[in-house]
C-alpha cells in the first residue's frame, strides 16, 4: 500500500477546494530547534503551500515560557488569517503538553489532540482527527480492506496514532485489540490481526513470524538508523501480508495530506460550511 499515488489524488483534491474557497492559512508553531521536527514542518509547508493554503511558521526558542507559548496560541486563536494550528510535538520538557494543547482553540486543532476533538472521536462522532490514523484509514479503503467483522490489532497507544486509529477501527466495526509496552505476549495479538497497525517506534519489534497470512499490515513508524528509515515490521513480513505499507513511502505521505484536508475542514467549520458542535469554537 503505497502512499504517495494516493496521497498525491488527496492533495489534488484539497488543492480544488482551497481555490473554491479561498484565503485559507495554517500556522504551525515550534519550540527549539529538533532536527527531525524541522524536517517535517517544512514538508508540512510546502505541500501547503503547493495545494495553495498560505502557510506560517512561528519558531520559539528551547527556554520560551509556557506563559508566553500560551500568550502566542491566544493571540493566533483571534487571528482570522488561520483555519489551522499545529503545534509540533515534542514540546521541551519544561512545557505542559497537555495545558498547551488544551490552549488551542478546537475548531483550529488540525492536529485533533484537543480534548474536545478527542472525545468527539470517541463518542464516535468525529470531528478533527489526528492525521496519521485518517490516512491509515484513507489507504485501507483505497485499497478495499474489509474491516467489519475482522479482528483489528493496533500495537501503541498514543494520543497521535494508537488510541485514534483504534476508534477509528472500531466505528468501522472491526473488533479492535490495542497492545502496549505492558502487554504479556505481543506475537499472541498480532498472529489474531486481519488488520494489524504497528505504531511503536522500535524496528522489528514485529517479526516475519509474528504475522498472520494474508493480513493488512500498515507500519507507522519511522526509526532513523545507520541503515536509513526503517519501520517497525520486518521487511520479510512482506511475504506473509496479502498488504503492506512501505517505509518510508507508505504512511508518511498520507499524513501530510490528511493534514491538509484536516486545515480545509477547520475552515469550512470556521465559515459555517460546517457545523462544529455547539458549546465550543
Ligand atoms: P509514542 O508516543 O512513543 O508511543 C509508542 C507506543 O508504543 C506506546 O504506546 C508504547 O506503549 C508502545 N510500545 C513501546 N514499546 C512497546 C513494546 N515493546 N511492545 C508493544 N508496544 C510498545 O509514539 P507515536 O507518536 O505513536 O509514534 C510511533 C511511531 O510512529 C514512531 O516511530 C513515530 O516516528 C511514528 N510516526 C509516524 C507518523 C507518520 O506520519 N508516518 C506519524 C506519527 C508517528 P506504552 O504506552 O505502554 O508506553
Amino acid at each position: 500500500m503505497e502512499g504517495p499515488p494516493l496521497a498525491g489524488r488527496i492533495r489534488a483534491e484539497v488543492a480544488d477546494e482551497v481555490r473554491e474557497l479561498g484565503g485559507l492559512g495554517l500556522v504551525t508553531v515550534q519550540v527549539g530547534e529538533d532536527p527531525a521536527s524541522t524536517i517535517y514542518l517544512r514538508r508540512k509547508h510546502e505541500a501547503a503551500q503547493e495545494a495553495g493554503i498560505a502557510s506560517e511558521d512561528r519558531k520559539l526558542p528551547e527556554d520560551v515560557s509556557e506563559g508566553e507559548l500560551l500568550a502566542l496560541l491566544a493571540e493566533l486563536n483571534a487571528d482570522d488569517a488561520f483555519d489551522g494550528i499545529l503545534v509540533q510535538l515534542p514540546l521541551p520538557p519544561h512545557l505542559d503538553e497537555a495545558s498547551v494543547i488544551r490552549a488551542i482553540a478546537p475548531v483550529k486543532d488540525v492536529d485533533g489532540l484537543h480534548p474536545v476533538n478527542a472525545g468527539h472521536l470517541y463518542l464516535g462522532r468525529p470531528t478533527l482527527v489526528p492525521a496519521t490514523p485518517l490516512g491509515i484509514m484513507a489507504l485501507l479503503a483505497d485499497h478495499r480492506i474489509p474491516l467489519e467483522g475482522v479482528e483489528a490489532i493496533v500495537v501503541g497507544r498514543s494520543d497521535i496514532v494508537g488510541k485514534p486509529i483504534a476508534h477509528l477501527l472500531l466505528q468501522a466495526n472491526a473488533t479492535v485489540t490495542i497492545c502496549h509496552s505492558r502487554t504479556a505476549d505481543l506475537a499472541r495479538h498480532t498472529l489474531e490481526a486481519d488488520v494489524l497497525v504497528v505504531a511503536v517506534g522500535s524496528p522489528e519489534i514485529v517479526t516475519a513470524d509474528m504475522v498472520k497470512q494474508g493480513s493488512a499490515v500498515v507500519d507507522v513508524a519511522i526509526n532513523r538508523t545507520e541503515e536509513g528509515i526503517v519501520g517497525d515490521v520486518a521487511p520479510a513480513a512482506s511475504e506473509l501480508a496479502a498488504f503492506i505499507t512501505p517505509v518510508p513511502g507508505g504512511v508518511g505521505p498520507m499524513t501530510i495530506a490528511m493534514l491538509l484536508r484536516n486545515t480545509v475542514k477547520a475552515a469550512r467549520y470556521r465559515r459555517g460550511f460546517l457545523a462544529f458542535p455547539k458549546g465550543w469554537r
